[in-house]
């Protein structure tokens, strides 16, 4: 008999872990609470450690199909519209642009067909000596293993993990859009305590995002459009352009939090995977792709240990200090990007005017080594 998880939530994360079960022999079931799968409607870049997770998982050529290549990283203007950085014409960029959706249709698709169930809200844990069960409903699951992939908002973690503190906000927001528009580079304007941040996502397709401070969370506009053109009032082209193609009731608009460190991934036969784990500011552009690491390497370990329990130790072993490393990365960059100080802005913006552009690819694939080197481990065929 082949071993089973249940793996709670269908984001990309959970995908990921049911897809990387799947090629160790593993069979998996998916409970995702929304009654539709499905992702936001917004965009994601990939760096290439996540596009080696993708590899790994058997769907390379498939993300390659749906990304975009861009140069975002490269092309920094200031509100009027003057670069301050800028992507000369051939130089190669690492990273791939998606439309969420995508990426995760190109997951899904790698399921066999019922591996997924969608409305089915998990509300409990149990754990057992050789097995643990969760509850949906009326209906109970038990398997070898439970993979909680339920984001950052974790039921599962706040089962199992009752006196870990919950998701912490540090005064970041940030609205997000997809618009219908053509030429339009992928690049950052970096504005005083606020960013604005365009990718093309293929099909004509292009993301935007605002990020910006805010004093607290849980403030939110009767009409959010209208309150990122307020914030982005004169800012240059195409700026104006893509919220005037953007369907006002499309545009998603989320506080930005973060976890503490853990002291542990794992309890028992259940470990936490993707956001639950390490959710984290998204300015590194590496929560999904960790998730996509961690898939890799909890497979491989269930693959060479001699027991789950192991494999879970060595999961914990080789994830945590990483992923909390990147945790805490992406809160500086985060909190700095978002930083009214008059002072600070103007230096940054001058940092970045005295890098010559030909450098920019040189020194971001320098400075991002340690994050974009990483290598999955092989899983076995
Ligand atoms: C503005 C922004 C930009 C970002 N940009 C990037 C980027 O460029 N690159 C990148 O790699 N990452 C990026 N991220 C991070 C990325 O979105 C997340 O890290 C990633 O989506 C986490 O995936 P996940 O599967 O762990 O969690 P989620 O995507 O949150 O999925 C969790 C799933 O679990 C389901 N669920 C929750 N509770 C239950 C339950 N009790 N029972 C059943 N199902 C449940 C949810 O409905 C959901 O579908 C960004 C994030 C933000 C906010």
């Amino acid at each position: 008999m082949p071993k089973n998880a249940v793996v709670v939530g269908g984001g990309i994360g959970g995908l990921a872990a049911a897809i990387a079960l799947r090629r160790i022999g593993w069979t998996a079931t998916v409970l995702e609470r929304a009654p539709e799968l499905g992702e936001l409607g917004a965009g994601m870049s990939q760096s290439p450690n996540a596009l080696r997770a993708l590899a790994e998982l058997g769907v390379a050529d498939q993300a390659r199909a749906v990304g975009v290549p861009f140069h975002g990283v490269f092309n920094l203007r200031t509100p009027s519209g003057g670069h301050i950085a800028r992507a000369l014409p051939g130089t190669a960029s690492p990273l791939l642009g998606f439309h969420r959706a995508d990426l995760h249709r190109v997951l899904m698709d790698a399921l066999p067909a019922g591996w997924v169930r969608a409305g089915a809200q998990v509300t409990a844990v149990r754990q057992g000596a050789d097995e643990a069960t969760v509850s949906c409903g009326a209906e109970e699951w038990a398997a070898d293993l439970v993979v909680a992939a339920d984001g950052v908002r974790s039921t599962v973690r706040h089962l199992l993990w009752p006196e870990a503190p919950g998701p912490r906000f540090w005064g970041n927001t940030v609205w997000r859009g997809v618009a219908r528009a053509e030429g339009v580079d992928a690049g950052m304007t970096l504005g005083r305590g606020r960013y604005f941040l365009t990718m093309p996502v293929g099909r004509g397709r292009v993301y935007w995002a605002l990020g910006a401070h805010a004093d607290r969370s849980g403030v939110r506009y009767e009409d959010e459009l209208a309150e990122v053109r307020r914030r982005v009032h004169r800012w240059h082209d195409p700026i104006e352009r893509l919220l005037d193609a953007t369907p006002p009731e499309a545009v998603l608009h989320h506080d930005i939090t973060d976890l503490d460190p853990l002291d542990g991934y794992v309890r028992g036969r259940v470990v936490l995977l993707g956001d639950a784990a390490h959710a984290m500011h998204p300015d590194m552009a590496q929560g999904a792709a960790q998730s996509l690491e961690d898939a890799v390497v909890l497979a491989a370990a269930l693959a060479e240990a001699g027991d789950v329990p192991e494999a879970l130790a060595r999961y914990d072993e080789r994830r945590r200090p990483r992923t909390q490393a990147i945790v805490e990365q992406a809160r500086a960059k985060g909190l700095a990007s978002t930083s009214g100080n008059a002072v600070g802005y103007q230096l940054r913006t001058l940092a970045v005017r005295m890098v010559p552009s030909s450098r920019w690819p040189t020194l971001a694939a320098r400075a991002l080594a340690p994050v974009w080197d990483w290598r999955p481990p092989r899983l076995p065929r």
